[in-house]
């Protein structure tokens, strides 16, 4: 009998991560795995092969209903009994069963998001760093005493203090770039702050939300506080989104859809954290280290294939240094072999998709037909997987469409300019809709502090980009976002504020 060929034939998989594609995949409500009601499914292809890698059941309003009605179950029952010591003892035990799967959840993802291994390492070991952060934090999570109100001491003696508490069921709705962190970096504040949750994986890649589900069942969750519903989001998404018992709704997705969020979830005003695109600036001043500069300001557009929100996609080189700049950024891209992820060797993976790769390419052939030039890059590979090499543009001005859209691929686009004035300097950075991350590559320290003081995004760095990790705010300016994730920013996110006044 011959045997189905699998994306992977030929390179490295464990047994535990063919396994987990050879099952069928359903939802998870209420502590219960059960096909869609609909009966659908959606399939999961490898982004390195197009190869057809699992089938998933596929939620929809219904099934999106019975996922709340399991968590708001959960949020009044057995979850609100438990101590914070017992949801942090939890949160640690689910850390420990990620750490000892982290070979099949590395796998996962470069399987089903195409990322390279190294990258998918790194994902993987911040998901256990995040679930332990956050079980720590659990006994911090404390309120304030404060001085009572005068009509209450006028004739007695009082006591004011808040409490902190769970928001309630929440909703995550996240993307398909770096699933299992986006994904954790939600969950765990989530359920450190005593909240139940209904996730909405991206359709692209829904495995690594299945595989951590199973962990959470075996950590001893109680049932119906993580449920899991994969499906499309103008169906499963949006009624989540929309759904009056949900009080919250945390998403991480594009500016577009993002304010279809805003406006489904205004029904029971609930509260909305929003993660969204970006198109930071990178500032290179005449100053800069080129030889920090050179790699760094590549790895900044080029990092995930530049499927990456903070990526720095807007280049800013001083005339002084930029033909050397860019010459390189072009050496530098010999750096990265391009490949499947699950090969070690390379560094550098496919786009998400073919409809993608096209949408990224049609970026490129729009910017040099209004004047930009090609340095390097700009066309599909010819072989199998959705495979878009780093691209540079440079004589790139303001005004094109590639200076201003999110194009979410390995495409540079760098713009020359004369000015040594802050003032000026900043104005250009901060001409986008975007405000996410940003960057500055300079030797002064003056000069580097007065940038980032007038930069309008939730993140800049100096002389190195997107400086992201567990204990680090993080979050977007303008139409880059709503509040912040990780740290303790991203715990306070899913708790409320009671204030107590207490007449003795
Ligand atoms: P997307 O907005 O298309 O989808 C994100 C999620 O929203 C998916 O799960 C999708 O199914 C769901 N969705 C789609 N339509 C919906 C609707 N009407 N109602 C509710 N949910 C709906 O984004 P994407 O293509 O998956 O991801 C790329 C985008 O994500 C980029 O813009 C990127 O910048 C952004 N992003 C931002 C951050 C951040 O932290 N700021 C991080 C990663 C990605």
């Amino acid at each position: 009998m011959s045997r189905k060929a699998l994306p992977f034939d030929g390179l490295p998989v464990s047994t535990a991560t063919r396994a987990f594609l050879a099952e069928r995949h359903g939802l998870l409500i209420d502590g219960q795995w059960c096909p869609a009601l609909s009966g659908a499914t959606l399939d999961t292809y490898d982004p390195a092969t197009e190869m057809h890698l699992a089938t998933v059941a596929s939620g929809g309003a219904e099934d999106v209903d019975a996922a709340v009605q399991a968590a708001t179950r959960a949020f009044h029952g057995p979850w609100s009994q438990l101590k914070a010591r017992q949801r942090a003892a939890l949160l640690v035990r689910l850390a420990r069963l990620l750490e000892r799967d982290a070979a099949l959840f590395t796998e996962l993802e470069i399987l089903d998001n195409g990322m390279p291994r190294f990258i998918a390492g790194l994902t993987v070991s911040n998901c256990v760093e995040m679930f332990d952060y956050y079980a720590s934090a659990i006994l911090r999570i404390e309120g304030v005493t404060t001085t009572p109100p005068p009509h209450v001491t006028a004739d007695a003696e009082a006591l004011t203090y808040t409490l902190r508490e769970p928001v309630g069921v929440v909703g995550l709705i996240v993307p398909w770039n770096v699933p299992v962190s986006t994904l954790t970096l939600k969950l765990a504040p989530a359920l450190a702050s005593g909240c139940t949750v209904v996730v909405k994986p991206a359709e692209e890649t829904p495995l690594s939300a299945l595989a951590l589900a199973r962990l959470i069942q075996e950590a001893g969750f109680p049932d119906g506080v993580v449920n899991i519903v994969n499906g499309p989001g103008e169906t499963a998404g949006a009624a989540l989104s929309a759904h009056l018992l949900v009080d919250k709704i945390s998403f991480t997705g594009s500016t577009e859809v993002g304010r279809k969020i805003v406006q489904a979830a205004s029904g029971n005003l609930k509260k909305v954290c929003l993660e969204l695109g970006g198109k930071s600036p990178v500032v290179v001043m005449p100053d800069a280290d080129l030889e920090l500069a050179g790699p760094g300001v590549s790895m900044a557009t080029f990092f995930l294939q530049g499927q990456n929100c903070m990526a720095g996609t807007r280049i800013f080189a001083h005339a002084s240094i930029h033909d050397e700049l860019v010459a390189r950024m072009k050496a530098f891209t010999g750096f990265f072999t391009l490949g499947h992820g699950l090969d070690a060797g390379n560094n550098f993976g496919p786009l998400i998709s073919g409809p993608h790769a096209s949408r990224v390419l049609a970026h490129v052939d729009r910017a040099l037909a209004q004047g930009a030039t090609l340095v390097t890059g700009g066309a599909k590979l010819d072989r199998p997987g959705h495979f878009v090499p780093p691209t540079i543009l440079t004589d790139v001005r303001p005004d094109m469409d590639i200076f201003r859209d999110e194009v979410f691929g390995p495409v540079m686009a760098v713009h020359r300019f004369e000015t040594e004035d802050v003032e000026e300097i900043a104005a250009m950075a901060n001409d986008s809709v975007y405000g996410l991350s940003g960057s500055v590559w300079t030797r002064s320290l003056s000069t580097a502090h007065k940038l980032v003081s007038r930069i309008r995004s939730g993140q800049v760095s100096i002389n190195c980009h997107g400086a992201i990790a567990t204990n680090i705010p993080f979050g977007g300016y303008k139409q880059s976002g709503w509040g912040r994730e990780f740290g303790r920013e991203g715990l306070d996110a899913y708790l409320e504020t009671k204030a107590v006044t207490a007449r003795l």
